[in-house]
């Protein structure tokens, strides 16, 4: 088993945000967790990336129990990144120089001046430019990008880290539709050899990069099957009508 979640809890002034949840989730899989706001989502991936500490329960990843673990170690360790609401960028810096940064960032080798101008770190940079389709753009500022294009950027940048497990928290906020497609598309394409959880609301965009999706609700699982099923559902239904 890759990650599995065992009775996960998280408590806040003694409310359960999360509470008792058991997931399991395969390496290379997509799994999509939706709810509606106060559900628990963001605590979910606060606990699995060191942010919170989990109340009770485990976070099993290959048999190491990541809970309670510092943010710093699971990212470096245990090589789970993280994509934050919003975009995360070094507006003083190219998009070329931020996926440089991004890059030697985890290689104490690679952050010499000497080894940055290597052709194998080009190749890298142009490879995750090509990838994130902001290969026209590598000499621009962020500021001078679109919004979805500072997205990509950061998620550029996560994917330079090389982590195994890359969890997105609505990466598609604030996208237009053109957007939000490509996005998935990129999902798709470049993280196909990653765990990738997302948090997410646009159900087109669901249903365009999850296997498997996860429905919380006041801090529990509510429901986990395809999309197909799980918009099907009439628990399901009857909680998003109710928000
Ligand atoms: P979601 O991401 O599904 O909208 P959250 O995980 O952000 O939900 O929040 C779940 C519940 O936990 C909410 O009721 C929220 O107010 C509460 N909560 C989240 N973080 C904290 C915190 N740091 N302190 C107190 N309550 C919190």
């Amino acid at each position: 088993m890759f990650l599995e979640l065992k009775n996960l809890t998280a408590e806040f002034n003694g409310f359960k945000a999360v509470d008792k949840i058991n997931m399991v989730i395969e390496k290379g899989e997509t799994r999509v967790i939706i709810g509606p706001n106060g559900a628990g989502k963001t605590t979910v991936i606060d606990m699995l990336t060191g942010k919170t500490k989990p109340a009770d329960g485990e976070i099993l990843l290959e048999g190491n129990n990541l809970a309670g673990k510092t943010p710093y170690e699971i990212s470096d360790k245990y090589k789970i990144g993280r994509k934050f609401q919003g975009p995360n960028v070094f507006d003083n810096m190219t998009v070329y120089e931020n996926l440089e940064v991004a890059l030697s960032g985890h290689n104490k080798l690679l952050q010499t001046f000497f080894f940055r101008r290597t052709s194998t770190i080009k190749k890298r940079i142009y490879n995750i430019l090509e990838k994130i389709n902001l290969v026209t753009q590598k000499e621009m500022l962020p500021c001078f990008l679109s919004h979805g294009q500072r997205q990509w950027l950061e998620m550029g940048m996560i994917l330079a880290q090389d982590p195994d497990i890359i969890t997105l928290d609505e990466p598609a906020a604030g996208m237009t539709d053109d957007e939000t497609y490509k996005t998935g598309e990129m999902i798709k394409e470049i993280m196909h050899d990653k765990t990738v959880i997302v948090v997410e609301h646009d159900m087109d965009f669901i249903k365009q990069i999850a296997k498997t999706v996860t429905v919380l609700n006041q801090g529990k699982i509510l429901a986990e099957g395809t999309y197909d099923e799980i918009s099907h559902n009439p628990e399901v239904i009857k909680v998003y009508l109710k928000t």
